[in-house]
């Protein structure tokens, strides 16, 4: 899809024309879908929802498989090359990797790649081990059971080093997440480069970010610089910043290597710098909800036209979504789906 003409240095909307390409009007290609596969989950995170909960999406309402898959076969049609499947817990949806395999087999130039808390990925590493994933993001924020049962509200720390265990030789590349709180995981940082660094993978260190006042405590927020700061101090680190380096990912985070090791890791400041310049991103609930931005609460619905398999008014949605991401994401006014669970992490 096609922008035509430009007026105050800003691209303006012009007849959709397909030439497999998504440019936003600030001049952004937009390449990368995150589809929401469900909004439940097997963990209860304290930084991605309130304790008592989230009113789950009626299942009625969550889009099909069937529906997922003429979603991504026309969003490649459009220029979308990368798709993360995430939740919710994707793997507590059933019939999974079947889909998955699904997804490769029909549209298998789309790269497909997963966000996981891992907790099931021992169960279903047999299944995933031939299949063409583009990477595979497991959420691991403490190395310790009793913060780990903590953060997640009665989860299991082994359930996921042993997931993270069966995966890791499979050739697919693996991220390890952590999103940072003062108090909380802030002094591991050591441990967690030592464990990333002993598995043979890459560690991403996150800000929690302030989607949801319920869950949002200031005072827990640590900055990506302070973070950096403190590795620097770190004995065995000396870290220098990574430009343009082809062999680590795209994406928000900048990356650091430690001149003495070359383990490299990865800072995602999801709330001091904002990535917005380079967003290539858009977004899909798993009701089908399309959100043009993390941050903003537009949300277009997809599901009439995945029902009804009707690819040019499909084409007309994702046109208008391009329209309304915004140059930069700030939170703005009330928003229904607030918590992390629900618009899709
Ligand atoms: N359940 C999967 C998982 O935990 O990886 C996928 C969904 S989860 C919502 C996706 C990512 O969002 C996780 O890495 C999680 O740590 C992150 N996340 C959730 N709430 C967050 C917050 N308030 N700030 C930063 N990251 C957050
Ligand atoms: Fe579930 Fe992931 Fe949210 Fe934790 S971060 S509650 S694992 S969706």
């Amino acid at each position: 899809m096609a922008r035509s003409g430009r007026k105050n240095g800003r691209l303006q909307m012009g007849e959709i024309s397909f030439q497999k390409h998504l440019i936003d009007r600030y001049g952004r290609s937009v390449d990368y879908a995150r589809i929401s596969l469900t909004d439940r989950c097997n963990y209860r995170c304290i930084y991605c929802m309130p304790e008592k909960g989230v009113e789950w999406v009626p299942h009625s309402q969550i889009i099909s498989y069937e529906e997922i898959l003429f979603l991504v076969a026309r969003m490649f049609d459009i220029g979308i090359r990368k798709v993360r499947f995430t939740g919710g817990e994707p793997f507590v949806r059933k019939g999974l990797t079947s889909f998955l395999r699904e997804v490769n087999e029909r549209i298998p130039d789309m790269k497909i790649a997963l966000t996981t808390n891992g907790a099931l990925l021992a169960k279903y590493a047999g299944e995933i081990q031939n299949m063409k994933l583009a990477g595979i993001n497991i959420s691991l924020d403490t190395l310790d059971e009793g913060k780990f049962s903590e953060i997640t509200r009665g989860g299991e720390l082994s359930e996921v080093l042993k997931g993270i265990e069966a995966v890791k030789d499979f050739g697919i590349p693996i991220k390890l997440n952590a999103v940072l709180m003062k108090g909380f995981n802030d002094l591991e940082i050591p441990d967690m480069l030592n464990y990333a660094s002993n598995k043979g993978l890459l560690l991403r260190l996150i800000e929690f970010m302030p989607l949801d006042n319920e869950v949002w405590a200031k005072d827990r927020f640590i900055s990506s610089l302070e973070v950096i700061d403190r590795i620097s101090k770190l004995d065995s680190w000396a870290p220098v910043i990574l430009n343009n380096e082809p062999s680590l990912p795209m994406g928000p985070a900048k990356y650091f290597k430690n001149s003495t090791t070359g383990q490299c890791i990865g800072i995602i400041s999801a709330v001091t710098s904002h990535y917005c310049e380079n967003c290539n991103r858009l977004r899909i609930n798993s009701s089908g909800m399309l959100r043009p931005c993390l941050f903003s609460n537009y949300n277009l619905d997809l599901r009439p036209v995945l029902i009804s398999k009707d690819s040019e008014e499909l084409f007309r949605i994702f046109s208008s979504a391009l329209d309304m991401k915004p140059e930069i994401g700030v939170k703005q006014g009330k928003d229904e789906q607030r918590h992390m669970v629900q618009i899709g992490g």
